[in-house]
């Protein structure tokens, strides 16, 4: 199983818009940030783990050429605007499966509404089905466990699958979710900034749940500038990296 990262950064990505310190103006790649989602292939699938605003460029860096299903892990804007821009994928895939909670679909419905009307036609609307998730289902062959996290106080879902666990905007997992992240070999978790946060995990929130979790190699995601790739990243303990846009890694 093989994990493409196609972003890293928080919802404004990084640079910020009109930011002139250090990270923003970084000539380091790994400090250019793109709002987070991930790219997993397993058993001959490929699977898109949120569609945010820089879903196109992120497309054309991965070649990306067809998806069987895409996971959202929430609705808010930085995990779903580039719903829209599957639809060249869903000319050589047809319609495109998107999973995610009830709660997450009805949102993408009401905001993509013109992908469910009759009056709009061929490549004018994304061709999607919604399929909404509770429990365990499968993409294929690959087995994917949906788990509830918490979200500032929205309830909004991680997954598991095989030795991979994907976390990202949580600021609490909950115990049943957090026992069903265990033994992993590769865990993606959001680390905001350094500063606490009411809705994300902060730097030292997210190293106390990977203390827990134990995973064999841990991933942060979903950053601001507070982090330089290579300076701040010395810091953090063995088995623990700041992901960055374009990063590889397999999965046992
Ligand atoms: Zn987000
Ligand atoms: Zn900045
Ligand atoms: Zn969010």
């Amino acid at each position: 199983m093989q994990l493409r990262f196609l972003g890293t950064g928080t919802s404004m990505g990084v640079p910020v818009i009109g930011c002139g310190c250090a990270v923003c103006t970084s000539d380091d790649p790994r400090n250019r940030r793109m709002r987070t989602s991930a790219l997993l292939r397993d058993a001959g699938q490929t699977i898109l783990i949120d569609a945010g605003p820089d879903f196109r460029a992120q497309a054309l860096h991965a070649d990306l050429r067809h998806v069987d299903g895409v996971i959202l892990t929430h609705s808010h804007f930085d995990h779903v605007a580039g719903i829209d821009d599957l639809r060249p994928l869903c000319d050589h895939s047809g319609s495109v499966p998107i999973f995610g909670s009830p709660r997450t679909l009805a949102d993408v419905r009401e905001r993509f509404s013109y992908a469910f009307t009759e009056s709009s036609v061929g490549s004018t609307r994304p061709s999607i089905e919604l399929r909404p998730i509770t429990t365990p289902f499968q993409i294929g062959p690959t087995a994917i466990i949906p788990l509830t996290i918490t979200h500032g106080t929205w309830p909004i879902t991680a997954y598991r699958i095989g030795n991979l666990g994907y976390v990202t905007d949580a600021s609490h997992i909950p115990p049943e979710s957090a026992d069903q992240l265990r033994g992993l070999d590769v865990l993606v978790l959001n680390a905001l900034r350094y500063k606490p946060h009411p809705t994300h995990f902060s730097l030292s929130e997210a190293l106390d749940v990977i203390t827990d979790l134990r995973p064999r190699r841990a991933f942060l995601v979903h950053m601001t500038h507070a982090f330089d790739h290579a300076a701040a990243g010395a810091q953090l303990p063995p088995g623990v990296a700041f992901a960055y846009d374009g990063l590889e890694v397999s999965i046992d």
